[in-house]
């Protein structure tokens, strides 16, 4: 690996666009400029059929660990922890060959949610998150896969063109694959030879956190977790189409306070205040909640598990508390409990990922998706101006412009957190809106 100093490593990655690819978008560059202890590789892909991590590591991991250790370089940390699962057999043989006493790979069990990085960082190294916090309060910067690989490619001038990710459920050639950002979904769904069945309902993401799909010509972005097909009957499609009036009728009319939903809930396990159960009661019966505790709704990290496993009546604590953190972060409340202490049950309460297929009733829809190395070519793309937290990229190019794979089109704003946009195809600009910016190949502007 060529000589570079911490400051270019930040430099290079924010030039090159780099978020976090396995999450909400936190630009890398931010979060490579921190000074840390750790730095966790999360190679958990916990949710059931996505299997794009575990065949990026299995193929590429030179440059998993090249951008670990450009990652140890710009946080100063000493240690790189790479965090994946046992039954990810061709990706530990792959990266085995690469490990030093700097980087280590620790083995998580198969369980759900063990990608969920405070989950991960719990698991790996003993280290709670503060409920609210950030792996960084306790010294550790956690990225993915495929973010470490686009920070290798960042540093040999490599922008973040394309994005891997696999197509799995009711589709007829199940697959992982590789495309320009800003391809449609539904060149995306085709590529897997499209739906299976007539009636077919895509989730964006794995089944447990993903959210259903409303219009199939929205475009990939830097954060697309995958695509999950799935009869438009089947009980988790008819589950995130549920309207939220109809949860709280659920809620209201059959919730026994059994608390299951606490006592299953991973950030509880942990030591958070977090209590589905008494959102629930509070809820139910307005005003009994006290104000903390309503708050604490703040740091539900929407896995699923109350609503997916753990309810036996079908209730959706999930939802309840997504609904609670859109008005108090609306109201601009954050939340200020304190850590706790670790349920001392905790890995005994881990939910096994087989029994979680089984209780999704996934099995029929549970195949291999095996990572294609084509790389795809769409006549257009649409490439969205914020696929990032922060805010959205200026466009710096003119309609008519004809622009090469990797040119900037988008730029951060001026002392603002963001991520650069870059050309995704050779073609020209066909339309700008603030939304977002169209390449065509070879197209002429409208
Ligand atoms: S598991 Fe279901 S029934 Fe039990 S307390 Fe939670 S929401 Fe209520
Ligand atoms: S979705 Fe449910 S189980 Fe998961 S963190 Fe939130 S309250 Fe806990």
């Amino acid at each position: 690996m060529k000589d570079i100093s911490t400051k270019d490593i930040s430099l290079n990655v924010r030039e090159a666009g780099v978020v976090g690819a396995g999450g909400a978008g936190f630009p890398t560059h931010v979060k490579l400029s921190a000074q840390a202890e750790i730095v966790v590789v999360n190679a958990a892909e916990c949710e059931p059929m996505l299997k794009t991590d575990q065949q990026l590591a299995a193929r590429f991991p030179e440059q998993v660990v090249k951008g670990l250790t450009l990652a140890l370089e710009a946080t100063g940390a000493q240690k790189g922890i790479i965090a994946l699962k046992a039954k990810y057999k061709a990706s530990l043989t792959a990266l085995e060959p690469y490990l030093t006493d700097k980087i280590q790979i620790a083995i998580l069990p198969d369980i759900y949610p063990a990608g969920d990085e405070v989950i991960t960082i719990w698991l790996t190294t003993g280290r709670r998150v503060p409920p609210g916090g950030i792996p960084l309060n306790i010294g550790v910067v956690v990225n993915n896969v495929q973010t470490l690989i686009n920070v290798a490619k960042a540093v040999d001038g490599e922008p973040v063109t394309t994005r891997t990710l696999t197509v799995n459920g009711a589709v007829k050639n199940p697959i992982t694959v590789t495309v320009p950002l800003g391809t449609s979904l539904r060149e995306v769904i085709d590529l897997a030879g499209g739906g299976k069945e007539e009636d077919i309902t895509y989730i964006n993401g794995g089944p447990m956190m993903g959210t259903l799909i409303t219009d199939l010509s929205f475009p990939v972005t830097k954060t697309t977790g995958g695509l999950i097909a799935l009869p438009s009957d089947h009980m988790l499609i008819k589950r995130k189409s549920m309207s939220f009036e109809t949860v709280l009728r659920i809620a209201k009319t059959v919730c026994e306070q059994c608390s299951f939903c606490t006592e299953l809930c991973p950030r509880h396990m942990i030591g958070h205040e977090l209590s589905p159960h008494l959102l629930i009661r509070a809820m139910n019966y307005k005003n009994i909640g006290d104000p903390l505790m309503l708050t604490s709704a703040l740091t539900c990290s929407e896995c699923g598990v109350c609503e997916a496993y753990a309810c036996p009546v079908g209730i959706s604590p999930l939802r309840v508390n997504r609904a609670l953190k859109a008005e108090l972060r609306a109201k601009g409340i954050s939340y200020q409990g304190d850590l706790g202490n670790e349920d001392p049950m905790a890995r005994n309460r881990l939910i096994p990922s087989s029994r979680l297929v089984e209780r999704l009733r996934l099995h029929p829809w549970y195949q291999e998706a095996p990572l294609s190395l084509e790389i795809y070519e769409p006549d257009e793309v649409k490439l969205k101006l914020q696929q990032h937290i922060g805010a959205p990229a200026v466009p710096v190019v003119k309609l008519g412009e004809v622009v090469k794979l990797g040119q900037i089109i988008g730029e951060i704003p001026e002392r603002s957190l963001g991520a650069k946009v870059h050309a995704s195809i050779n073609g020209t600009v066909v339309q700008i809106t603030p939304q977002m910016i169209t390449l065509r190949k070879g197209g002429a502007a409208k």
